[in-house]
């Protein structure tokens, strides 16, 4: 028997997710966003679940690939450019957008020549100072691109910083969208912008194009309530309780001896640890569910186990099925207790936990 640890893939609530996105801005056009192997439930299940998406975003040239491969034939979008001219070549061979940051990109795309034309996207910092060209040189580029046979049309993009805290003094949204409608004036371009934080918060701001990644999957950026709007899990991850210690008063479990009962508990030991993704920083006191009740992991998560007290599930034993994060348990919730982001404990599920879709 395979050691009791999965991922549950819900391809009905991803799609749902998706839905809400489309009530949200009925007028826009989505990319959903499915890099590092959407957010860890599998690139084939994301384009699955995303099938009514007008494109697929993602970052590594060689999904864009597979997804060909795999049947998508709406348009896939490269969201950090490419990384050298074979990247451009084969977003020629497979009709891929490509999104241009920086000069040596324009360059490369300006020396290329590709056998169809493509829609390109024009990355502009407005402000996170991660990837694109400054807002005044934006109208140069623009005219460069648009002097190439093999650009079909052109996107304006840009990436807010701080979505999921709009007012942040010192960038706040706002400042990003006025930066962006700036050097979009007069140029006749569509444009890009709203990721999960703005596509829930300001969804007239999808006035072309919204980018949503993380609500697709049924966490939030902000970490609040994936539920209060209506997502639901993408991603369930269970086990099961593999063996139980009774413990005395003043005993302790685990590696340094962490967590110390102060009345006698049974503890019951979780086929799950940080080489199935689970976070090793978890404290004392991040919910987990036993039979479907919330008890609370008691000492420090090993590599294949973590230790949780029983008080809560007094009828649980070995083979209790365990959720550590999901369905009836929100995963930004324990990614919270973790000092972490739902992202994170997405991104980070190991090959060695089986997946099942349903
Ligand atoms: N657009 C770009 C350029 C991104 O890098 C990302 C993710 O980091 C997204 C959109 C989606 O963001 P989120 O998952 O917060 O919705």
């Amino acid at each position: 028997m395979p050691r009791p640890i999965f991922a549950t893939i819900d391809i009905a609530a991803m799609r749902s997710n998706l839905g809400l996105v489309r009530r949200l801005a009925p007028a826009s056009r989505i990319w959903a966003v499915v890099k590092a192997n959407a957010y860890g439930h599998g690139l084939a299940n994301g384009m699955r679940a995303f099938a009514d998406a007008d494109g697929l975003a993602l970052v590594e040239p060689e999904a864009a690939q597979v997804l060909r491969e795999l049947g998508w034939r709406k348009r896939v979008l490269l969201i950090e450019g490419f990384f050298d001219s074979a990247d451009l070549e084969l977003a020629g061979r497979l009709d891929i957008d490509v999104l241009v940051h920086c000069e040596e990109q324009l360059r490369m795309l300006e020396l290329a020549r590709l056998p169809q034309p493509l829609h390109v996207h024009l990355k502009v910092n407005t402000g996170m100072n991660r990837l694109g060209f400054r807002p005044e040189a934006v109208s140069t580029v623009h005219q460069r691109l648009r002097a190439l046979p093999w650009v079909r049309d052109i996107t304006l993009v840009t990436h807010f910083a701080n979505a999921d805290d709009e007012d942040n003094p010192r960038l706040p949204m706002q400042l990003q969208v006025e930066r962006l409608r700036g050097a979009a004036a007069g140029l006749g371009v569509e444009m890009s912008l709203a990721n999960s934080a703005a596509s829930l918060h300001h969804p007239e701001l999808g006035d072309a194009w919204m980018r949503p990644g993380i609500m697709l999957y049924g966490a939030t950026p902000d970490g609040i309530s994936a539920e209060r709007h209506g997502l639901r899990p993408g991603m369930t991850l269970s086990s099961r309780i593999i063996g139980v210690q009774q413990v005395e008063a003043g005993e302790a479990v685990g590696y340094g001896s962490r967590f110390v009962a102060d009345k006698p508990t049974r503890i019951g030991v979780v086929a799950c640890g940080y080489a199935d993704g689970y976070p090793r920083h978890a404290p004392d006191g991040t919910p987990v569910l036993v039979d479907g009740k919330r008890c609370a992991i008691a000492g420090r998560v090993s590599m294949d186990m973590i230790t949780v007290d029983l008080s809560s599930s007094p009828g649980a034993g070995i083979g209790s099925a365990v959720t550590l994060w999901g369905e009836g348990l929100p995963i930004d919730e324990v990614a919270q207790a973790a000092g972490t982001i739902g992202y994170e404990l997405m991104c980070a599920l190991a090959p060695r936990v089986a997946v099942t879709v349903r």
